[in-house]
């Protein structure tokens, strides 16, 4: 990956892929700045050397919409600078032509060729610009045009997000294997489940929470009655061992309505006892719908389990974020990372699209040759 504190930037116009996939409540408030926060250091550097800066991000909230249209005063805020709107990314260039203030492009997956890693829409997004900076580490899992393919078109460098995650989550890679402990729930099975056959010979155990486990659960014949599952959980399921003793599934459960919503109290005992013989802790996913207050009680007393073990701490993703700030345990952790599904696919050494194409392997696959 090439170093962006080496280039020239007075005058470039940089197409900055940030990640600005946050929570929004329903009068359209941010709930969770983290994510924006962290972009502050590369977008303020960018500035402060003379580079017109565009940035690219996507959305995924429904109460904003799934558009940055009224989200833009807010960042204004958070990131302390003034932050214009370009609706479209023909309008991209012109925009570029006429203004220096930093702008923010409409969330980049109402574009059709995005989510397909498209090349055409790829040379259309890097029209008019100068270079390519990718900042968006939690991003770095998905093989799409303005992560991926962009980079044919444009000469790329890492942010210093990706760089600063990348360091961090190497170190937790090199730790011994033994006491680690991989805690994991939330929903995105289809992301989050095809990395834990990838996680067995890294870790002693897998605690498994959330919609996750009902997967598992219904895989293994089980009754789950109304819960929510993925669609495709039996599928993405095929070839792990459902058995495999690492992997430890709830035994009880919190039930409203017909549906699993929180782990139950004896599964909460066991858990937090695994937490507290433990040396390393690398959690993601909330185990229940923590949203709601009735449903938190799993999440928040693996949350303090967690804190109060002399384990190594270290939580990623947008959600999980959310719960630990809510518990006001921010600052308890050893690490925070910015990726949910692309912490995980990193710790467990998979080849991250979005890395590949910032030439990240690259380096390796030679320091690799050279050993
Ligand atoms: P993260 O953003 O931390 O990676 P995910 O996006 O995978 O986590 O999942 C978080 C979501 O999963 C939360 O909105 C939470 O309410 C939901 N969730 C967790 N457990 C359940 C459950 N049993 N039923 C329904 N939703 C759940
Ligand atoms: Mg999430």
């Amino acid at each position: 990956m090439k170093n962006l504190r080496q280039v020239e930037l007075k005058n470039k116009k940089i197409l900055l892929r940030t990640d600005f996939d946050v929570p929004v409540s329903e009068k359209g408030e941010i709930k969770e700045p983290f994510r924006i926060k962290k972009q502050k250091e590369t977008l303020d550097y960018l500035i402060s050397h003379g580079a017109k800066v565009v940035l690219a991000a996507h959305i995924s909230d429904e109460s904003a919409g799934r558009s940055f249209a009224s989200l833009v005063p807010q960042l204004h805020i958070l990131l302390g600078q003034e932050i214009n709107f370009i609706k479209s990314v023909p309008e991209i260039e012109k925009y570029l032509e006429n203004h220096t203030a930093p702008a923010l492009l409409e969330n980049i997956r109402q574009n059709k060729g995005e989510e397909k890693n498209d090349q055409k829409f790829a040379m259309a997004l890097s029209r008019g610009f100068d270079i390519y900076v990718n900042n968006a580490f939690a991003v770095c899992h998905r093989n799409h045009a303005s992560v991926s393919a962009i980079t044919k078109f444009l000469p790329n460098y890492a942010g210093f997000l990706i760089e600063d995650e990348l360091k961090n989550l190497q170190n937790i890679i090199d730790a011994p294997k033994e006491g680690k402990v991989l805690i994991m729930g939330g929903a995105k099975a289809s992301t989050k489940i095809p990395v834990i056959k990838n996680f067995l010979n890294k870790v002693d155990k897998v605690l498994i929470g959330g919609v996750i486990a009902n997967d598992f659960l219904k895989a293994k014949g089980e009754d789950i009655m109304d819960s929510v599952v993925d669609e495709n959980s039996l599928e993405i399921l095929a070839g792990l061992d459902l058995n495999n003793l690492q992997l430890i599934m709830p035994k009880d459960f919190n039930i409203f309505e017909k549906k699993i919503l929180d782990i139950g109290p004896e599964t909460i005992k066991e858990f937090s006892k695994t937490i507290k013989n433990s040396r390393m802790i690398i959690w993601n996913g909330p185990m229940g719908l923590f949203e709601d207050e009735k449903f938190a009680e799993g999440t928040r007393v693996m949350a303090e389990a967690i804190v109060n073990s002399g384990a190594v701490k270290i939580a990623g993703g947008g959600d999980t974020i959310s719960a630990i700030n809510r518990f006001g345990m921010f600052d308890k952790f050893d690490f925070i990372s910015t990726g949910g599904g692309a912490m995980l696919s990193f710790l467990a050494e998979e080849e991250l699209p979005g890395l590949r194409a910032l030439g990240y392997y690259d380096q390796n696959d030679r320091a690799k040759n050279k050993n």
